[in-house]
């Protein structure tokens, strides 16, 4: 395992991109803000608007993906504030289960901003199920809600006939995770490594039909192109579109953060308070992909920090080796009873995805640790 001279990205990351140097292209990219020419950024994005406004054919001109969070807050914010569109809002909304309290004021807090909001909730038995089947065969219990987070967006500008969609960041720029393209143009994103150009197949395997996924299947590049869709990266045009001034923008309007025993890192993974506000079960992925790829959201929240001048490497290191790959044992609890697995049966599955390659035994311990922790 390396990691990136400046941060703490590793190269376990699936598609990450360094250069000669072993310096990741996200730490590239935020060394090069300054040198951008945001003004002439700003005139491509106002074409885009314009093309939003000719091409709708509903009272919208624009569709935003949301879960209420701090990206949600500000796209939405800049969209209709600085750019005078009208946009409509779109949620996939976890079921009651999974869904916290936080994570429905803020979603409540978008309409209380005078926003328009239509909400998505796909079947939560089904849900439950496919989480399940995810977590027992990969280990992870994301793909296919993710299917459903980023599916339910274009899916909805078809069927409100509204063509251009705002994502936030480009995932490649912003945590070195290849999404298609190197600037604001997100029409290839569902070929990256969470969409997998909206494959299925494994969820009939499951003994899903097709026509238990329509909320989770992506459309397809012909549907695309029939409805004319557009999806861009409004990250891409905004000099300060980070985690920490979208956090700020989105609390002075409104948006609750994490507190108390819901925001220690040794509970949830993270040290960013402002993150995952609707869900305490990623932190469990957090773990799963710690125990695959030797790294967590500690890491990436600590390598972001780093980039935007937060932090010092020092200090980064410190928490993720106290906290990287973390989680609280009434997270992993409640998770369990959700999707209906004993704990046994989890730490099993967790003990089976172990890369072995990554990890080493705590010499006289029964605990695992790291080969190569980032130094
Ligand atoms: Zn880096």
């Amino acid at each position: 395992m390396r990691y990136c001279k400046k941060c703490l990205e590793p190269d376990t990351r699936p598609d990450c991109i360094f250069d000669n140097q072993g310096v990741c292209l996200p730490c590239r990219y935020a060394e090069s803000l300054d040198d951008i020419d945001w003004q002439s950024r700003r005139c491509e994005l106002d074409d885009i608007v314009a093309w939003g406004r000719r091409h709708t054919k509903s009272q919208y001109d624009c569709i935003i993906g949301v879960s209420g969070g701090k990206d949600s807050h500000r796209q939405a914010l800049y969209a209709r504030d600085e750019l005078g569109m009208n946009p409509l809002l779109v949620s996939c909304t976890y079921p009651p289960e999974q869904q916290t309290e936080r994570g429905a004021h803020n979603l409540a807090n978008l309409c209380r901003l005078g926003f328009d909001v239509v909400q998505v909730s796909p079947a939560p038995e089904r849900w439950r199920q496919l989480m399940r089947f995810g977590i027992l065969t990969f280990a992870n219990w994301c793909k296919s809600t993710e299917m459903a987070l980023y599916s339910s967006v274009p899916r909805a500008a078809i069927a409100y006939q509204t063509p251009l969609i705002f994502l936030g960041e480009n995932p490649a720029l912003s945590w070195g995770s290849a999404g298609g393209s190197l600037d604001g143009d997100a029409n290839r994103m569902k070929y990256n490594n969470t969409l997998k150009g909206g494959d299925l197949t494994p969820y009939f395997e499951a003994g899903m039909r097709d026509a238990d996924l329509f909320w989770y299947r992506y459309p397809t590049d012909a549907e695309m192109e029939r409805a004319g869709l557009r999806l861009v990266y409004l990250g891409y045009y905004i000099r300060d579109f980070n985690d920490f001034r979208n956090a700020e923008i989105a609390m002075l309007n409104g948006m609750q953060a994490r507190t108390g025993a819901d925001a220690l890192p040794q509970e949830m993974g993270q040290v960013n308070t402002f993150d995952a506000l609707d869900d305490d079960f990623v932190a469990v992925n957090q773990m799963l992909k710690f125990i695959k790829l030797g790294f967590g959201k500690v890491s990436e929240q600590c390598s972001g920090a780093i980039r935007n001048g937060e932090m010092t490497r020092e200090e980064a290191l410190r928490l993720t080796h106290l906290y990287d790959g973390k989680v609280g044992a009434r997270i992993i609890r409640r998770f369990c009873q959700y999707i209906n697995v004993t704990e046994e049966e989890f730490w099993t599955v967790v003990e089976r995805f172990r890369n072995q390659d990554l990890f080493e035994r705590v010499p006289g311990q029964n605990d695992w640790r790291l080969k190569h922790p980032p130094t």
